[in-house]
């Protein structure tokens, strides 16, 4: 059967969640699915103001963001569920996760600091609010649905904030747990997203976290499916809120979605693909407003692929916001050995994850996130040698498996960008993207030039669709 994973935008309101549940009980007609959500759009980001401001001393404004949260998940109740009792029910249960983060607050703002293990509590409570007023209202529909505390089963290691599950211990649970509901005939209502580590205490997977919660569940139950509902159509031949243009993609392979979203496009959590490859799982991306559109089929299967071949050079492309160019410049690099290594242990002491990187005889230059861009990362760095950083940033970078074979791809991308000031270029290692870093105000133009010089004339492509209700 199949997992169901809708986001934050698919439940975030009374007719999102109303939709959502209609496109469940579609499902059912031919199997039991388990349902993993997200938080109600917005919920997350408040959650973890809350947390700042309790951490920050800002009590008051912490408590009133609760409220915030308990409004939003009351007024849903009061639209979606019609028995004043269950109302009462979700009431109660509501407050019991709103009274949980108005203590967490209370606590950070005594101690005076927030540590990465609260956030995580706190940050947990969107999907435990989301999960149980949908399966409520599920079930006052006549649907036989039960509510599941995922933390139950996402027995993860202790990296809180980015937490990974014990896989043997996942698995073993997800037999035990949530098949035998399945196979009784009961729809499982679950959290994307949470997870508890081995003494019990909350986890989260890092944000938008939910798709891979869906993906490890789906490949532990060894699903037929895994199906991540969304806000557009699919996949898309790049952000649709940053060029209308935009197509949405109907068949993808695994290592193409993979690239894409290592490389910034949020439509999936970048670790989603990975459960999917192990399996052989067919992943696909619909849109919750449309669910009779196609949407996007990420698959390796010759068989699920015939018929849609594309001998097009690019499938996508994708941006990555928000990041910042180190350039390090040393004569000691000339004709030495070991200069790459120290410069590494640099960014591996202070846990920066690096992402492009073009070097030259005497410099190198790599993007990080910029909010990583700390002064001690820059006075560790002067160490070997002089430093310039370059703010707001972003790579942008063009995907496709045909790219490993074409020539002549990077003289089509630079020439379409003649009037965009490019930063930095690199090909990546896996050989189907190609890179670039512009300022962040140059972002939409390059991107629209590219649309236009790889995607224009593509209309006819049985690959290429244009979005439903365009
Ligand atoms: P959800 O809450 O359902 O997980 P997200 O906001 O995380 O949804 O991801 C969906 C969003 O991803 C879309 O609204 C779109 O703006 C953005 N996006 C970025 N790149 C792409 C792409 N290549 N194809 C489709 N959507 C994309
Ligand atoms: N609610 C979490 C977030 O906003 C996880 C998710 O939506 O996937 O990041
Ligand atoms: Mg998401």
């Amino acid at each position: 059967m199949a997992v169901m994973k809708f986001g934050g935008t698919s439940v975030g309101t009374a007719r999102a969640m109303q939709q959502a549940i209609a496109i469940v009980a579609e499902k059912r007609k031919s199997g039991v699915p388990l349902v993993v959500l997200s938080a109600c759009s917005g919920i997350t980001n408040k959650l973890i103001q809350i947390a700042e401001a309790a951490g920050a001393g800002r009590l008051e404004e912490a408590l009133l963001k609760a409220a915030e949260v308990r409004k939003h998940h009351i007024d849903l109740v009061a639209e979606l569920v019609s028995s004043q009792e269950l109302r009462q029910e979700l009431a109660g249960k509501i407050d019991v996760y709103v009274t949980h983060l108005e203590m967490l607050a209370k606590g950070i703002e005594i101690v005076g600091e927030l540590t990465e293990r609260s956030m995580d509590s706190f940050c947990s409570c969107g999907e435990l609010l989301s999960t149980t007023v949908f399966a409520a209202a599920m079930k006052e529909q006549g649907h036989q649905c039960q509510w599941l505390d995922v933390r139950q089963v996402m027995i993860t290691d202790d990296r809180f904030g980015f937490a990974r599950p014990i896989e043997e211990i996942c698995e073993a649970n997800t037999a035990g747990i949530i098949r035998p509901l399945l196979d009784s005939g009961v729809i499982v209502v679950t959290q994307g997203y949470i997870g508890s580590n081995t003494a019990g205490k909350t986890t989260t997977l890092g944000r938008g976290g939910s798709d891979l919660s869906a993906a490890l569940l789906g490949a532990w139950l060894h699903d037929d499916s895994i199906e991540i509902w969304t806000d557009v159509d699919g996949v898309m031949t790049c952000d649709p809120r940053m060029v209308p243009e935009a197509r949405s993609i109907r068949v993808m392979t695994f290592s193409e979605a993979a690239e894409l979203a290592y490389l910034g496009a949020k439509v999936l959590h970048p670790d989603t693909i990975a459960p999917a490859v192990k399996k052989n799982i067919p992943v696909y991306v619909l849109n919750s407003w449309h669910p009779d559109a196609k949407g996007t089929l990420i698959t390796d299967d010759p068989e699920l692929l015939s018929g849609m071949s594309y001998d097009g050079l690019v499938k996508s492309i994708a941006v990555k916001k928000g990041q910042a160019i180190v350039n390090v410049r040393s004569n000691r690099m000339f004709g030495r050995h070991g200069f790459m290594s120290e410069l590494f242990d640099v960014f591996e002491r202070f846990s920066v994850s690096v992402e492009m990187i073009s070097t030259s005889e005497v410099s190198v230059s790599l993007t990080i996130e910029d909010s990583s861009a700390s002064e001690p990362l820059i006075q560790a760095l002067s160490a070997l040698g002089e430093v310039e950083i370059e703010h707001n940033v972003a790579t942008v970078s063009v995907v496709g498996d045909n790219l490993r074979l074409s020539k002549g791809v990077a003289g089509r991308i630079f020439s379409s960008l003649h009037n965009v000031n490019l930063r930095m270029i690199s090909q990546g290692a896996s050989e189907i993207n190609v890179g670039f870093v512009v300022e962040e105000h140059d972002v939409t133009a390059a991107v629209s030039a590219l649309h236009s010089e790889f995607f224009s004339g593509q209309e006819g492509s049985a690959i290429f669709e244009k979005p439903a209700g365009r």
